[in-house]
């Protein structure tokens, strides 16, 4: 049997746009077999959407995470770890595997909650996930964080910044500018340490997109395991998450979930590459 086996290490978004099941919902997609370790289970106050994080004890992690490896994942991808052991747990796992790309979606904060999860993180994620990473994903708060530039505004800083975290290991880099940046696309930087790639597709309504992160890294993660290069991973993810978001739907008052099966059921959606 040729299915691919994808294990993801990442928390419990209840509401499930986000977390281990946005990276489930997408490694389906693809008809590829998720696996989860789960670090952390974070629930929502229905009144206000505040979030409450509750990570499960580190002894269950390396139970999970053996179980797992017995099974053979062909990639691994990361999601919220939450803390240093975790991260260095995280990167033990790959090491230990048989697995052939390891996917690093630096998440270092909770979606809603504005402070970063643990500043030591950042400090862990340079030191143990960035030299193994195949490909990792930061967004652009993210990618200021790794890097060490801070608050990254323009094309030219991404790639400043992309330089630095490939030269800290990562071997392909896509740092989504996304959101966050200004711009009236939504545009991506890619590096694999010798080309610059900007990726771009339109924007579109941006107040369902809860999971757009985890979403874009699981896509990647799949097509890695499919035989993409990371060049064409990441290309095919920013086309399989632009659907998502253009067909993202209201939830409740607070939050609009990505929709993760819109790319292979609604629409597909073009994204265009330029050398920058
Ligand atoms: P994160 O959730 O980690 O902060 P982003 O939401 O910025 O990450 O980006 C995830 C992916 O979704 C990236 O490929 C980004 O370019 C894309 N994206 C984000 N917002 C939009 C939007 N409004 N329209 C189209 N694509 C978007």
């Amino acid at each position: 049997m040729s299915l691919k086996k994808i294990l993801t290490i990442a928390g419990s978004d209840t509401s499930a746009g986000a977390g281990m099941q946005a990276d489930l919902k997408t490694f389906q997609e693809y008809n590829t077999y998720g696996m989860v370790a789960l670090t952390a289970v974070v629930a929502m106050d229905p009144e206000t959407w505040g979030h409450d994080v509750t990570p499960l004890p580190i002894e269950l992690l390396d139970k999970q995470i053996k179980t797992a490896l017995s099974i053979g994942p062909d990639a691994i991808k990361t999601g919220m770890l939450g803390t240093e052991e975790i991260i260095e747990r995280a990167a033990k796992a790959f090491e230990d595997s048989d697995a052939a790309f390891f996917v690093v979606d630096p998440v270092m904060v909770c979606k809603g909650e504005d402070e970063v999860l643990n500043p030591g993180n950042t400090d862990a994620m340079i030191k143990y996930l960035l030299p193994l990473a195949t490909v990792v994903t930061p967004n652009l708060f993210e990618a200021g964080q790794l890097s060490g530039l801070g608050k990254l505004t323009t094309i030219e800083q991404m790639k400043e910044a992309a330089k630095i975290i490939h030269e800290r290991g990562a071997k392909h880099v896509i740092i989504k500018g996304g959101k966050a940046l200004e711009s009236d696309e939504a545009l991506d930087l890619y590096y694999d340490g010798e080309t610059y790639t900007l990726l771009t597709t339109d924007k579109f309504q941006s107040s369902y997109n809860h999971g757009a992160g985890c979403t874009f890294a699981a896509a990647t993660t799949a097509n890695l395991a499919l035989g993409k290069s990371p060049r064409e991973a990441v290309i095919a993810a920013k086309g399989f998450v632009a659907s998502a978001i253009k067909h993202g739907w209201k939830m409740n008052e607070f939050v609009g979930p990505v929709q993760h099966g819109a790319y292979n059921n609604v629409e597909k959606i073009e994204v265009t590459t330029k050398e920058v």
